[in-house]
């Protein structure tokens, strides 16, 4: 991540964001109009979760056990969640959970994924990282540069890819004493678990040393995420980790088989709705988690057709972000205007 950039509470950068004059209701983007270049919301999301990170630890003190308030964020992915389609199972009630997200948090179904590209792992490299894919704003050796979307070569990093090394929200909250998961249905995001591996993570020289591995608990259960959110619930019971980052593969895997909007896809977006719920049950009924945990809900792409790969149509950039927790305000729609720098 750009070291340059301060690091902010998520309250005081929900302020800045969120206060628009004029919050803009969704609608579909005109097919002519410009992409916004600036901003786009995988900078904001990750800002956001390694605010929470930064701003917590410097109240906080450094030794283990005492990190006071806990705090906890899960990061959600729904690869491929085109938001006009879950508007309509909101319309609809059919997603209540989600519904649940928008009424109690922060929410805007006009975000954008990065600028140049649209499919899932160079995307998620990007929500992860902070990062643009290739070069951005002018500064040289900003971009991730990972632009492979299919399983990484053994021995592959996004390190050794991009020729220096390239910092993740796990490092960020590892290095500060967090704990950090990931769970994933691709196999293709093994690229996380050996770029951040005790081999190949940065030396921890914030505070304590927890040493390179900055991945705690890695789960990956390819193309099937009810086996993953199943080990998820029973992990986030039994010792719920700081930040954990949740990626559910269904909507994208039935959008290539029958078309984003078939009755398919849709029934990926209940499905997810339901887990949601879950989760929600999961938050309710702990002591740790209860009061001190942030959502945080994204996509790496949307789609159209049987495809998501064409970064220039609106129907794959425009993604949705929903933003839940003690910290964030209610029932506010982010304006985009602010992006459009
Ligand atoms: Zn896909």
């Amino acid at each position: 991540m750009a070291t340059s950039e301060p690091r902010m509470s998520a309250r005081s950068f929900a302020r800045i964001e969120l206060f628009s004059p004029r919050p803009l209701d969704y609608r579909r983007p005109s097919r002519t109009a410009p992409r916004l270049r600036f901003l786009p919301a995988f900078v904001i999301l990750t800002q956001i979760a390694l605010g929470f990170a930064g701003g917590v630890v410097a109240q906080a003190p450094k030794a283990a056990g005492a990190l006071t308030p806990p705090v906890y964020v899960v990061h959600i992915s729904v690869d491929g969640l085109r938001p006009e389609y879950l508007q309509q199972l909101l319309t609809a009630g059919q997603a209540p959970n989600f519904a649940r997200l928008k009424a109690e948090g922060a929410w805007t179904f006009n975000a954008r994924t990065d600028y140049d590209i649209t499919v899932t792992l160079p995307n998620h490299v990007s929500m992860l990282t902070g990062r643009p894919i290739n070069n951005k704003y002018g500064i040289t050796n900003s971009g991730h540069r990972w632009t492979l979307n299919s399983t990484p070569p053994p021995g592959a990093t996004l390190h050794t890819n991009a020729g220096y090394y390239v910092a993740s929200a796990f490092d960020v909250a590892h290095d500060n004493g967090y704990s950090t998961a990931l769970y994933a249905s691709k196999d293709k995001f093994v690229l996380f678990r050996d770029s951040y591996n005790a081999t190949n993570g940065a030396l921890d020289v914030t505070g304590a040393n927890n040493g390179r591995q900055k991945i705690d608990v890695y789960v990956n259960n390819d193309q099937n995420s009810t086996a993953m959110f199943s080990t998820f619930l029973t992990n986030m019971t039994a010792s719920p980790t700081n930040y954990t980052f949740l990626h559910f593969t269904d909507p994208d895997t039935a959008g290539h088989a029958g078309g984003w909007g078939s009755a398919a896809y849709m029934a990926t977006l209940t499905n997810i709705d339901a887990k949601l719920g879950q989760l929600f049950g999961l938050i309710a009924g702990s002591s740790l988690l209860a009061g001190n945990t942030t959502i945080i809900l994204g996509a790496d792409h949307g789609g159209v057709g049987t495809d998501h790969s064409n970064a220039t149509l609106w129907e794959n950039y425009v993604i949705e972000m929903m933003l839940w927790g003690p910290s964030m305000s209610r029932q506010i729609r982010i304006s985009t205007r602010s992006m459009e720098h």
